[in-house]
């Protein structure tokens, strides 16, 4: 029984550094995507890695010591890439995708944070078996966009979760035992960005050498404009020699042995992905959390509505506060603050001062005026602007004018000799 494994980075036909990383180990296989100005993303994904290789080639004595290995390199990871970033202005704010790997007797634990994915190519079927965490694949979760739309959606780079922010680290671990000619992928979105799922599977269904394998999937990325930074991780689990019957090996696995049982049964399809949903493997956990992932979301996304609206409200109010105009209010003349228009049933203004000047009191064409509001600097602006209104004449049409033949010339030229 072996396991073959081969990696390759290429920074891409667009950017000239490359801040993926990768690792393969004796038993430890990793891929980074590093995200950060300048050299930060290099750093950030170079010192998640270095945990994880300190726990390489290490034996367990059950699966539950080991995935708990891999979920503390992980959280060390974020430890280091975060007291990294802290200690130097250059290397604020970065951060990194990590999806890792532990292969552990027949089995291969899987950690993961971000959108670098891992795959399984079993028997001709090519499944993702992570999750991105990523705003459009929440999206997509929601049914609010379709996977087509996801792929070109210009948020789609967007990650919820990374490597390099402080506090608790949410990571998503899996177990699968390993079949006979399985094909494990890691890669970074520099792959799946441009290549579809199809394409990556039927490379690696040709079945050439490891090596060749990744850097296949490379020049494929490249092909497609290789707009991103590009890593691929292949594992191939060979136990070709004529090994033992697999019915005798799978017996003695404890946790697992679900997964015999699907591959029994139903078709072959779905019948792992089955059998992973039963075994409830794919699981996120974030110590000190005890409620289950949906929950956590639901919570989390209220608590951003929340904020979001606030922040909104109160910044909104402030900024439209700092704003006037002179309108009208039913029929009477009145001093607004804000803007004179509405998000939906939302009004972005509200009276601040009302007065006593009736609509029908300003000359006409100030009328018009008044209904299609008069911008003012400020409040004392606005003030002026209502004093100075050309007020209709308190008396025009009652009483008649005292003398006739005059009156034109003087509002004509705008000389009042009196
Ligand atoms: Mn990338």
């Amino acid at each position: 029984m072996r396991l073959f494994a081969a990696g390759h980075t290429d920074p891409g036909r667009v950017r000239s550094s490359n801040e993926d990383a990768y690792f393969i180990g004796d038993s430890i296989f990793a891929v980074a995507d590093g995200m950060g100005g300048h050299v930060a993303g290099e750093v950030a994904s170079a010192t998640a890695l270095v945990p994880l290789e300190e726990i390489d080639a290490k034996v367990y004595p059950d699966g539950a010591t080991a995935i708990h290995a891999l979920e503390g390199a992980i959280k060390e990871a974020n430890e280091q890439v975060v007291s990294k970033a802290e200690e130097s202005p250059e290397y604020e704010g970065m951060g990194t995708t990590l999806t890792a790997l532990m292969f552990e007797g027949r089995r291969i634990h899987f950690a993961h944070v971000g959108d670098s994915r891992a795959y399984l190519l079993r028997d001709g079927q090519f499944n993702q078996l992570t999750r991105d965490h990523t705003f459009v694949q929440q999206l997509v979760e929601e049914g609010r966009i379709s996977e087509e739309e996801a792929a070109v959606h210009p948020r789609r780079s967007v990650i919820t979760r990374a490597i390099g922010v402080p506090g608790e680290i949410d990571v998503d671990v899996m177990t699968l035992d390993l079949e006979q000619g399985d094909q494990l992928l890691l890669c970074s979105d520099g792959l799946t960005g441009v290549v579809d799922d199809d394409d990556i599977a039927e490379i690696l269904g040709q079945l050439d050498p490891p090596e060749r394998t990744v850097e296949r999937l490379v020049q494929a990325a490249n092909r497609a404009g290789g707009p991103d930074n590009i890593t691929t991780v292949l594992l191939r689990w060979d136990e070709t020699p004529t090994g033992p019957a697999r019915d005798g090996n799978t017996a003695d696995l404890s946790g697992p042995a679900i997964l015999v049982q699907s591959s029994a049964g139903e078709g072959p399809g779905d019948s792992w992905v089955q059998g992973m949903r039963r075994f409830g493997s794919f699981t996120s956990r974030r110590r000190g959390t005890g409620l289950p992932q949906h929950r956590r979301n639901l919570a989390g996304l209220l608590v951003a509505l929340i904020l979001l609206g606030a922040l909104l409200y109160g910044g909104g109010r402030w900024l439209l506060g700092r704003s006037w105009y002179v309108g009208v209010e039913g029929d009477q003349v009145a001093i607004f603050q804000g803007v004179d228009a509405s998000i939906g049933p939302l009004d972005l203004h509200w009276v601040a001062e009302t007065t006593d000047l009736d609509l029908g009191d300003v000359a006409p064409f100030f009328a018009d005026r008044l209904r299609s509001t008069i911008p003012a600097a400020s409040l004392t602006d606005a003030r002026r602007i209502i004093e100075n209104a050309p007020r209709v004449s308190p008396t025009p049409t009652t009483t008649p004018s005292p003398t006739p033949s005059t009156p034109a010339s003087p509002t004509d030229d705008g000389t009042t000799p009196s």
